[in-house]
């Protein structure tokens, strides 16, 4: 039974879950990364969470695809910029499950990355849209919902962008009260700081109010990788509010936690914008493979190891325990064959056609 309806066993009856991941994903400490920074450093390996397709989304997919079956849909759809791993998480474990998923999916900065995540959500059999701007979006989704319920006839579900609903966010939730489980099986002691990226903020939000839930002293660190318009506090608050109050109209034993008791947001490591990769983020990349064999992404996890890793060399860190949460992930994907991008629609055609952003291109990076 997963933590969660340990901790709260009304939840295991009212709140659908499908079990696809792999948990509990290992804790392991980061000895060389540590001891070149000088500080007591363990890594959570979500990178490794399902064995299709690791990273932080697929834990929220767990809640969101099992009210997807509840509701008896036989379509998801859902929304993120081209190089999504969120969609393409979805993709991925709707199709294990025997659904059928639409992406709608918004222009970003090229990268190798974006024509990897597109090309594998192709080939799990994905229907993809892109979108150059959010006021075309809305009309074309209300569409696709619409041709969706006659096609299949049942009403689509829809996932949020990112899965970070209040039901997405409690796979996280749940990720925090199996890092306790690991903490008192002595894997490693109780943390001071947990570093994550702070995104459509799910993983933030659910850690949060689970390291509460948990009794932990622990602390979450959410570095600021999407700018203000996506991710802010008021926002944050707003999804913590409606997460916790979610969980409580399931089972009123439940506490009511307030914002930004174990949580706080670190900004300054964004660069230019999301998705657009900046040196400190890509050293980053660099320095934890170099030292731990740990392969992190530049929109990401990469910006947030930025982060950690400035803390540490400002000394701020110092006698701690921290936590790096791996978000990206390390399983190794479906690839299109080289050209046969043109099997994609039309719309999807520029990123293989045009060069990655500059600062990949630089580094001869690909991988990222
Ligand atoms: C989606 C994603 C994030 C952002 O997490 P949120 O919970 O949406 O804030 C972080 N890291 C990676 C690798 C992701 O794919």
């Amino acid at each position: 039974m997963i933590p969660l309806f340990k901790t709260f066993p009304r939840l295991a009856k009212r709140l659908p879950y499908v079990s696809f991941c792999t948990l509990p994903t290992p804790v392991e400490r980061l000895e060389s990364a540590g001891a070149a920074l000088g500080i007591n450093l363990y890594i959570k390996r979500d990178d490794c969470s399902g064995e299709q397709y690791g990273g932080n989304k697929p834990r929220r997919l767990e809640f969101l695809l099992a009210q997807a079956q509840a509701m008896g849909a036989r379509e998801v759809v859902t929304f993120g910029y081209a190089g999504s791993n969120h969609a393409l998480a979805t993709a991925i474990y709707a199709k294990e499950l025997g659904l059928g998923a639409s992406l709608m999916l918004l222009e970003q900065p090229n990268a190798s990355y974006v024509r990897r995540n597109v090309g594998a959500s192709y080939l799990a059999g994905a229907r993809l849209f892109e979108f150059p701007d959010l006021k075309r979006l809305v009309p074309r989704a209300v569409l696709l919902l619409a041709q969706l319920t006659i096609s299949s006839r049942r009403i689509p579900f829809v996932v949020t962008a990112g899965g970070s609903s209040p039901r997405g966010t409690i796979g996280y939730v749940n990720a925090a009260l199996e890092l306790k489980e690991q903490i008192e099986a002595g894997q490693m002691p109780e943390p001071d700081l947990v570093y994550v990226p702070f995104g459509s903020m799910g993983t933030f939000i659910g850690l949060a109010i689970g390291f509460q839930f948990a009794g932990l002293k622990t602390r979450v660190i959410g570095v600021d990788v999407v700018g203000e318009r996506w991710g802010n506090a008021s926002m944050a608050a707003r999804l913590q509010l409606q997460t916790n109050q979610m969980l409580r109209s399931l089972d009123g034993s439940i506490p009511t936690i307030p914002y930004g008791q174990a949580s706080r947001i670190k900004h300054g490591f964004l660069g230019s914008g999301y998705a657009l990769f900046t040196e400190e983020g890509l050293d980053a990349v660099d320095f934890l493979n170099e030292h731990d064999g740990i392969h992190l992404d530049g929109t990401y996890s990469g910006k947030t190891f930025a982060a950690l890793r400035s803390d540490a060399q400002a000394g701020a860190l110092s006698g701690q325990t921290i936590l790096f949460w791996n978000t990206y992930n390390s399983r190794p994907l479906a690839t299109l064959p080289d050209g046969e991008y043109r099997r994609l629609p039309r719309a999807f055609h520029h990123y293989f056609e045009s060069e990655v952003q500059p600062l990949e291109l630089a580094r001869q990076g690909g991988g990222r």
